[in-house]
């Protein structure tokens, strides 16, 4: 999932970054609130974790403003020891889920996927979307009750696209992210894995979901968007 994390100590929002990119998501990080309601208020994040005692603009304004810019993107509040019971009922109203510091950063991860179940299997080595199955670990796939096996650049790049579904990625970034530690590249390579994978999970009879975007490259169409 694409995450944001608005957190003012940076250590443990470096820390937080770092376990939520080697359980698979995608975190940026902010430390200041008005920053974060610019970065968020396009709606593009799965995600907010957001601490609420932040210079620029408390956690809790930068939820309301989002509220009613209409932004969905689902909301982990983070609350200080000791906030009023009060205040964390409060908190509720606009936050999917919100958890109490200090926490352990596997309850922390734990509590990202939960909200973000849609995306994420529990294992986080499974990613959803509609009736695409992916096994990170199997470099299998299934399309509905059919198994697709996978070479293991297929199954990194189907794994980028499926992580982030709608969003558009470059060839340019799609070669980066899925032959990264090559001493080159060659983005006509990536048209022909998306084309293997087209032939592999779009066939015919299927709602075909990766999309060519003329110009720019390549999405995954979400086909039951939030
Ligand atoms: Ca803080």
């Amino acid at each position: 999932m694409r995450i944001l994390i608005v957190e003012d100590e940076v250590n443990l929002a470096a820390h937080l970054a770092r376990a939520l990119e080697h359980d698979g998501h995608d975190p940026r990080v902010v430390h200041d609130g008005k920053v974060a309601l610019m970065e968020a208020r396009d709606g593009s994040y799965d995600l907010l974790v957001l601490d609420v005692e932040l210079p620029g603009m408390d956690g809790l304004e930068v939820l309301k403003q989002l509220r009613d810019l209409a932004v969905k993107s689902r909301v982990l509040m983070l609350t200080a020891r000791g906030e009023t019971p009060d205040k964390v009922a409060g908190l509720t109203g606009g936050a999917d889920d919100y958890l109490s510091k200090p926490f352990a950063m596997n309850e922390l991860v734990a509590r990202v996927n939960a909200l973000g179940g849609r995306f994420v299997a529990p294992t986080g080595r499974t990613l959803r979307l509609g009736d695409l199955t992916l096994s990170l670990d199997d470099r299998e796939a299934w399309r509905g009750e059919r198994r697709i096996e996978l070479s293991e650049r297929e199954c990194a790049l189907l794994g980028v696209l499926m992580r982030e579904p709608g969003r558009i990625f470059s060839r340019v970034e799609l070669s980066e992210r899925v032959w990264a530690r090559e001493h080159e590249y060659d983005t006509k390579l990536v048209d022909v894995f998306i084309g293997r994978l087209r032939k592999k999970i779009d066939e015919e009879k299927d709602k075909p979901l990766i999309e060519t975007v003329h110009h720019l490259g390549y999405t995954l169409r979400d086909p039951d968007p939030a």
